[in-house]
């Protein structure tokens, strides 16, 4: 790395501090940015900045947004009652990719991790609650991710809200399509032999 001049060595160092990215692939990444033209480069440098000084938490649902109201929470083909809670904005993606759900999303930004020292008031279940008090919520789908974590704050959830006239439901979560039955570890079969339905 100390071949390079300071300004790529610079360059190389600040890829290298995104998730995922070790510092041979930085270096790869840097050169085909130098190699580039210099309108490629400011596009991304622009599309970097744009996002922080752009993109906000929709004020409802906390997804990502370029207005107050993220596009979803505008939409009126969406259905109100039905209330999907996840942890991440990726995570509203990745429902909405499987097309199999047709309401509003609440997005806690985070998980319970006492470990880590993040507690109720340090994700938007808060919100939550005041959503479901002042919206026409009938069911809330607790989305949140199948390890430890996500799985105490759907039952964390799941407490706080049972006394509110609602159904509360837990995605479901099983073997893989495709999965080969041997190769799936306990709590997921475990998991997979609760949640069976009949046929
Ligand atoms: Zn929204």
């Amino acid at each position: 790395m100390s071949y390079y001049p300071a300004s790529v060595q610079n360059l190389i160092k600040n890829i290298a501090k995104l998730p995922g990215i070790g510092e041979k692939t930085a270096e790869r990444l840097a050169m085909h940015i130098l190699r580039g033209s210099r309108q490629e480069a400011e596009q991304l440098a622009q599309s970097i900045l744009n996002v922080k000084d752009k993109v906000k938490f929709c004020v409802r649902c906390f997804a990502l947004s370029d207005g107050e109201l993220c596009r979803l929470c505008s939409d009126p083909s969406r259905d109100p009652a039905l209330l999907c809670v996840v942890e991440q904005p990726a995570d509203m993606v990745a429902v909405e990719k499987s097309g199999a759900f047709g309401g509003m999303y609440h997005i806690l930004s985070g998980a319970l991790s006492p470990m880590n020292g993040i507690g109720p008031e340090n994700i938007r279940i808060r919100e939550l609650i005041a959503r479901v008090e002042k919206d026409q919520v009938k069911e809330v789908v607790l989305a949140t991710g199948t390890n430890v974590e996500g799985e105490a704050t759907a039952s964390y959830i799941a407490r706080i809200l049972e006394k509110y006239p609602i159904k509360i439901t837990r995605i479901a979560s099983g073997v893989p399509m495709g999965g080969d039955l041997k190769y799936v570890d306990q709590v997921t079969l475990k998991r997979a032999l609760e949640t069976r339905h009949a046929l």
